[in-house]
């Protein structure tokens, strides 16, 4: 298997075969070395404590290659410190940041020719993930984890340009309780919100917008992503105990401020939305997916008309991408160069 018939610009954002994924299990209390293995499966216990109790989570990532041909991993230490919590708060055993950093650096190392080259807007995506694999039956947190990263190739996310995308609010379903785990980043939110997503997409949207669950007033998050809009110069991003707190979200509120945007984090009444002038939803796949217009009850709130994204979305990507591949300076010290050999 090699990457000579990637076709990189029309990369889906799906899984493609590499070379090799890491692995680390946790057992009588040490994590294992390292180990680097060509198998795609995991041979894994029945009773399993993530088959049944959902002891599982995930990180996403990206590395792109720079001009000078460069591996730029993006915020890698967020992500290392959020597995972690994601582990913690569900009892699972964290993977200590160290071992977040090795593993990352050896796997991209160890599929170094599925890095997509510079300037084709695809990128390698790392997934990590930690499951419990101890047998449990009655519930109980699992006696031994195994940490994995894998890698893919994975196109640009807009293929045929930056376009704005409908969204539906989601007032019959939650994805994730008040005092819940949707602030951290485990399946079980995702396997709650598949179905309000379907439903949205049968509808001819590309996702829904969830409302906070307590009160169905103020906006959570989009199904895989954070929300933000901008009105009258402000960065207006949802504060809310069950959302998980993106990364890119973060870049962004940090480059909405060097940009002159006041940036503020505060609970979202689900009516302002038509008192926005743009709005998006970020995230590492798409970093920014401007929303054309938001469908409430049997009203809409309408933000670009035609295929053209708000001024402010568009600056904000072309700004975050440009850090992302090395074509603007890192002055947040947010990219780590991860060595090829
Ligand atoms: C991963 C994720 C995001 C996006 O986070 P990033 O760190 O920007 O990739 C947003 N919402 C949910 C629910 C997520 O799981």
């Amino acid at each position: 298997m090699d990457n000579a018939d990637i076709d990189w610009k029309n990369l889906a954002f799906a899984y493609h075969r590499t070379h090799f994924n890491i692995r680390y299990t946790w057992r009588d209390g040490a994590w294992s070395e390292g180990i680097l293995t060509n198998d795609e499966t995991i041979p894994l216990h029945m009773a399993a404590t993530c088959l049944h109790y959902g002891q599982e989570c995930f990180e996403g990532l990206k590395v792109f290659s720079s001009q000078d041909g460069e591996a730029l991993a993006f915020r890698m230490n967020e992500n290392a410190h959020r597995l972690a919590r994601s582990c913690k708060k569900i009892l699972m055993e964290p993977p200590p940041p160290g071992l977040f950093k090795e593993a990352i650096f050896k796997v991209v190392r160890a599929n170094a020719d599925f890095l997509p080259p510079y300037g084709s807007g695809a990128s390698l995506y790392v997934r990590p993930l930690v499951i419990g694999t101890g047998p449990r039956v009655g519930v109980k947190p699992a006696g031994e984890y195994l940490f994995l990263v894998f890698v893919t190739p994975v196109g640009p996310y807009f293929k045929t340009g930056f376009k704005p995308v409908p969204l539906v609010v989601e007032e019959n379903m939650d994805r994730a309780a008040p005092l819940g785990v949707g602030d951290v980043k485990v399946g079980g939110n995702y396997a709650a919100g598949m179905k309000a997503s379907m439903n949205a997409r049968k509808g001819g949207y590309a996702d829904v917008l969830f409302l906070d669950a307590k009160h169905k007033r103020y906006i959570d998050e989009s199904g895989p992503a954070n929300f933000f809009a901008i009105r009258d110069g402000q960065y207006i991003t949802p504060e809310s105990h069950s959302i998980l707190p993106s990364i890119t979200n973060k870049s962004l509120v940090t480059l909405a401020s060097e940009f002159g945007l006041d940036a503020v984090r505060r609970q979202v009444e689900i009516e302002e939305i038509f008192t926005f002038q743009e709005a998006g939803c970020c995230g590492t796949a798409a970093v920014i997916t401007p929303v054309s217009y938001i469908d409430w009850r049997d009203r809409r709130a309408i933000y670009c008309r035609g295929e053209q994204a708000g001024p402010v979305c568009t600056e904000l990507y072309n700004r975050l991408l440009a850090i992302q591949t090395g074509d603007a300076p890192d002055t947040h010290g947010w990219v780590t160069r991860i060595p090829l050999d």
